[in-house]
């Protein structure tokens, strides 16, 4: 098979022509492809920060689930694609004895669902088996999935209500965010151009809850909700605006958090799954089953 493919960036309709050179006959064939785009394989975290430093074009690929898919779409043209998954320091769970967890971002969910370290902290293993199929578990990563900032990904309320912190890099330095200041917009956090998530710190606890309904049995969420009650109350909301939404109820009383959530004055999105009505609704019934299961296992 030959393969003949000219530059297409920024083509509405790209399309590329595939020479069958080994059927019987010529055929042409039209296949979508992606934008040319460079591709680099950096081996260490430092080159990777230098090479997406260097170009402003530049975009980091994690699992490549999501970003594939905007750039199949031309929701995205990076010009350079700073592959991370050969960087060993953004990879591993490592639990600290005081039972914090440090997770690097290029840990994909079926590693995390499978390791014993993070069992430390179930409702990790708990919310990342329920992400999509397994072959999107197999790829996708926590960093990557943090990172994309989608509102109806598991894992933003989830980071939120548990207290994750999020460790940003960039070359000559890094800070640490918590995550309710990360997310900032839809497909946008405080990871900017040039910088990468490089660390998340997880710490101890085990009463923890989470609810969603789904479109479908592993489709994506409709609404979303992450609780935590190790100590006070957090419940954290997905699906309903374009950052997690946070309540603090008084107590886990379903009565308790349906006014606290109605109380947030919440403004989700309507569309063809659900209406901002319905959507209200079911921010209520998830956030309360997330704060009993949450209560349930604090009392265990
Ligand atoms: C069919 C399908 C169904 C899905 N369903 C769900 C679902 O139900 N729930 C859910 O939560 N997700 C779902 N997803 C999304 C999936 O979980 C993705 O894996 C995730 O959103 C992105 O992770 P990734 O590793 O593939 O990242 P990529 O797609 O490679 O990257 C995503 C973005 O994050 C940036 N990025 C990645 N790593 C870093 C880093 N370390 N520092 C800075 N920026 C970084 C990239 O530049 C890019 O902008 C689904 C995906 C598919 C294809």
């Amino acid at each position: 098979m030959t393969f003949v493919a000219g530059r297409r960036k920024g083509q509405m309709s790209p399309s590329a022509e595939v020479v069958c050179s080994g059927l019987r006959g010529r055929h042409t064939i039209a296949v979508m492809l992606l934008s040319e785009v460079g591709y680099a394989r950096p081996v260490t975290l430092e080159q990777a920060l230098g090479l997406l430093g260097e170009h402003d074009g530049a975009r980091a690929l994690a699992g490549g689930q999501t970003l594939i898919n905007v750039m199949k779409a031309r929701a995205a043209s990076p010009d350079v694609l700073v592959d991370l998954n050969w960087v060993p320091e953004l990879k591993g769970i490592e639990l600290r004895p005081d039972g914090t967890l440090e997770i690097g971002p290029m840990t994909t969910y079926t590693e995390l669902i499978a390791s014993p370290e993070a069992r430390a902290r179930p409702i990790l293993a708990e919310v990342c088996a329920q992400i999509a199929d397994v072959q999107v578990r197999n790829r996708g990563t926590i960093g990557g999935n943090v990172c994309s900032s989608d509102p109806t990904n598991h894992l933003p309320p989830l980071m939120v209500a548990i207290g994750a912190e999020m460790t940003i890099a960039v070359t000559g330095g890094e800070r640490t965010v918590r995550a309710e200041e990360f997310f900032l917009g839809v497909y946008m956090t405080a990871a900017g151009p040039g910088e990468l998530l490089t660390r998340i710190t997880i710490p101890a606890g085990r009463s923890d809850g989470f609810a969603a309904v789904p479109i479908g049995r592993d489709g994506t969420c409709i609404v979303n909700a992450a609780a935590s009650a190790n100590g006070e109350l957090c419940i954290a909301l997905g699906c309903v605006g374009a950052v997690p939404e946070l309540v603090r109820p008084s107590s886990e009383d379903p009565e308790a958090v349906r006014e606290a959530v109605r109380a947030a004055e919440l403004q989700p999105p309507g569309d063809v799954h659900a209406s901002a009505a319905y959507r209200l609704h079911l921010a209520e019934v998830v956030a309360a089953r997330a704060a009993a299961t949450a209560a349930e296992r604090g009392s265990e």
